[in-house]
């Protein structure tokens, strides 16, 4: 299973979560509970990117 790492773009705090497919979006600083955090590069060579951009990259059919 998957653990990365996460940066609070918030208080800066750093952190590891276990992720499953489909809970990027659900990442929580657990210091401050600031959702935007950033992934950082760890197992997997996915390219760091914010979590806040998330919605952002959903697909937009019915804008
Ligand atoms: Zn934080």
């Amino acid at each position: 299973m998957p653990i990365f790492e996460y940066q609070c773009d918030h208080c800066k705090k750093e952190f590891e979560r276990l992720v499953f497919a489909g809970e990027e979006c659900d990442i929580q600083c657990p210091g401050c509970k600031s959702s935007e955090v950033t992934k950082k590069m760890s197992a997997t060579s996915f390219m760091g990117t914010s979590i806040g951009t998330c919605a952002a990259d959903a697909p937009k059919q019915f804008s």
